[in-house]
């Protein structure tokens, strides 16, 4: 036998977390995906997290993450780009990822539709949401997303699964629920206008901020931190 990785362990541990929270508020923890935020590891981390039984891995950075998929080309992993999309990055994230949880302008959205193979299912997309509106941010402000989901949903090669936010930084926890409360409220209000598409995922909360995001009825957490400890940089 071989000792469980630190990896393995944290996984673990976060999973029975996940579980008592997700029963504390009422919900079923399968209804839950952890997705493993790999910015900065390595394949070998990343295929750690693997055999542990994470099969969602997200990326912040395009070349850093085609580095990795071609060194784990057989693993059966879903791969979320979750960082920054500048639009001449946007057709190697429509041929190497199944979702997208940072589309943030409109001319992302029809480009990754646009450049999405025919050969691989429609790509599942977040639209990220500014929720405090603040100018120095990415997403699209609560004012403009219901206009803006509209339009994207009808692009053939998008599926429109739901919404993301990274709110600031907040130590409170009630505070930190308020931030999860307006996205949840945000995709009831986009779901409502779009009664033909199925919003069903809510990407929010990461290591800091899990419980406050599961109570808000998170359905994708992206774990870094608690799950491959502190980041060189
Ligand atoms: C890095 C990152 C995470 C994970 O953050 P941790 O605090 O390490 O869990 C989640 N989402 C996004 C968009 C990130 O860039």
């Amino acid at each position: 036998m071989t000792k469980a990785s630190p990896i393995a362990l944290n996984i673990a541990s976060l999973r029975e977390q996940i579980a008592e929270i997700a029963t504390q508020y009422g919900r079923r923890a399968d209804n839950i995906c952890l997705l493993a935020v790999s910015k900065t590891r390595s394949a070998c981390e990343v295929a750690e997290a693997l055999a542990a039984g994470c099969r969602h891995i997200g990326e912040n950075y395009l070349q850093e993450a085609l580095e990795k998929q071609a060194q784990l080309k057989d693993a059966a992993i879903h791969w979320h780009f979750i960082g920054p999309i500048q639009s001449n990055k946007t057709r190697d994230i429509a041929e190497n990822f199944s979702w997208v949880h940072s589309v943030d302008r409109l001319k992302i959205a029809r480009r990754l539709s646009e450049q999405r193979p025919e050969s691989l299912a429609p790509l599942n997309i977040c639209l990220q949401v500014n929720i405090s509106d603040e100018p120095s941010k990415s997403g699209f402000s609560s004012g403009e997303l219901t206009a803006a989901a509209e339009a994207i949903s009808r692009l053939p090669r998008l599926r429109l699964r739901g919404l993301m936010a990274i709110p600031a930084p907040e130590e409170d926890p009630q505070r930190q629920r308020l931030s999860f409360a307006i996205l949840r409220e945000l995709r009831d209000a986009v779901q409502a206008k779009l009664p033909e598409q199925n919003l069903d995922t809510l990407s929010m909360g990461m290591s800091g901020d899990m419980a406050a995001a599961i109570a808000e009825g998170s359905t994708c957490l992206r774990i870094g931190t608690a799950i491959f400890g502190p980041r060189p940089r």
